[in-house]
């Protein structure tokens, strides 16, 4: 017997019977003699609408009413689960984040979880052999009282921080594909799944735009050593083995504990992306200090930085990267800075995009960047901007090329051939 997580994405709980369906999941674990925390999203689409009605409502809204709204997505489906949970003779109870309690930062609408209570759960798995269904996404400031969200695709992040909580064995992530690829199933159909992928790995496919795990729920895995599980919810409940071994998915998992090891892992790519080119500006010491300070405190990551050697020793110019939501912030904050840079023209980009080679195989390996870039010109894509890191690479190309690259890409480092 054990003790398990098990999370359901928007599309697994898009309607009344797929509700149903998910309750077949948890019951067919709960029969195996597990106990059971459920986490769930709120049905696809939800959170977008709700979005768009804080929008509507007013462009520049209190974020701690934004979170109000937010997180009533999640409340109806962990209360409808447990009633389709309770339909199957499930003893069943379901929980909102400050029932819990989940206590969280005061960073409304990107909160990060600070503590918590699973004492009671794990109490009435005891006692009564409870389900618990949990509402993702959200949580309680302890200070305020009031109800805070983690950020999109959060309830990633709530299911293995309530995993850490509650010691489960494993945190089982089901959702609409049925496991990690080698990238984006949906713009290369022959990526191939991977049966294991280490957590450094998947963190930096998450970071670079993979958006099948929430950044922040691989951070905790990794911390917390716990074992995260993707598989597909649209499996029938009745023909998986609860006792099988592996059943279909990807285990993501200590590095130690991967045997074969590709110098390459996967492929992500990222649209959110823009790009600024300050130019001639003046090749001496505190003028990347006069663009970035101004920019770090309006709280906007910059991300690629590129900037030339100056050939006559007098200007250059410097290009960068922000998150396609900051843009217009980021302008706006470079040109109150014009006095202090001291630039001449400011050019910018956003159908840009950002494509991503990741392996931790890299750190052993030469030559790896170099082939891609010949790859890509071969394709004759133009590369704006490169950054490297140990175990990853990126580059900033067109947007329109970004599915030409990646599966270039793909094809080059034999991804697709297992
Ligand atoms: P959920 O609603 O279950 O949280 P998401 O839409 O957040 O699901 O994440 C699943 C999606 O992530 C998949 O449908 C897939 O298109 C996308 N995705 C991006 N990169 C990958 C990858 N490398 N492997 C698997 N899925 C990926
Ligand atoms: N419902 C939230 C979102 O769409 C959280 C999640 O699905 O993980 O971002
Ligand atoms: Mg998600």
């Amino acid at each position: 017997m054990g003790r398990l997580v098990m999370k359901f994405g928007g599309t697994s709980v898009a309607n009344i019977e797929r509700i149903q369906n998910v309750a077949r999941h948890v019951k067919r674990e709960v029969d195996a003699g597990h106990d059971v925390a459920v986490v769930v999203s709120a049905m696809a689409g939800k959170t977008n609408e709700l979005v768009a009605w804080c929008r509507d409502a007013s462009p520049m809204h209190d974020a701690r009413e934004y979170d109000a709204v937010v997180a009533s997505g999640e409340q109806v489906t962990s209360g409808l689960l447990a009633i389709a949970l309770q339909a199957l003779g499930i003893q069943a109870r379901s929980w909102q984040g400050w029932q819990l309690p989940i206590k969280t930062s005061d960073a409304h609408a990107s909160a990060r979880i600070l503590d918590i209570d699973g004492g009671e759960i794990v109490k009435r798995f005891a006692d009564r052999n409870e389900v618990a269904v949990i509402a993702g996404f959200q949580g309680i400031n302890p200070g305020t009282g009031r109800i805070t969200t983690l950020g999109r695709g959060g309830s990633d992040t709530s299911a293995v921080a309530i995993a850490a909580a509650i010691k489960a064995d494993r945190c089982d992530i089901y959702t609409d594909v049925d496991g990690v690829y080698t990238t984006d199933p949906r713009v290369v159909p022959r990526a191939r799944r991977l049966d294991r992928i280490a957590f450094e790995d998947m963190l930096e496919l998450a970071s670079q735009g993979a958006k099948v795990l929430q950044v922040r729920s691989v951070e905790l895995g990794m911390v917390h050593n716990m074992p995260i599980f993707v598989r597909s919810s649209f499996d029938k409940p009745e023909d998986i083995d609860p006792h099988a071994s592996q059943p279909p998915g990807t285990l993501i998992c200590g590095e130690e504990e991967i045997m074969e090891s590709h110098v390459v892992t996967g492929i992500a790519f990222s649209k959110d992306e823009a790009q600024i080119s300050v130019r001639h500006i003046e090749d001496k010491p505190g003028v990347a200090a006069a663009i970035f300070g101004p920019l770090a405190a309006a709280n906007i990551n910059v991300d690629m930085i590129v900037q030339n050697v100056s050939e006559d020793g007098k200007t250059t110019d410097l290009t960068f990267t922000v998150p396609a939501s900051d843009f217009d912030r980021a302008l706006e904050t470079i040109t109150d800075a014009r006095d202090r840079i001291g630039y001449k023209r400011l050019d910018s980009a956003t159908d840009v995009a950002k494509v991503s080679v990741i392996g931790s195989g890299m750190r052993s390996h030469a030559g790896v960047a170099a082939q891609a870039f010949r790859a890509l010109s071969e394709k004759s894509i133009n590369i704006r901007a490169i950054t490297t890191s140990e175990i990853k690479f990126s580059v900033l190309i067109d947007a329109a090329y970004t599915e030409l690259a990646v599966r270039t890409l793909h094809s080059l480092y034999e991804l697709d051939k297992g």
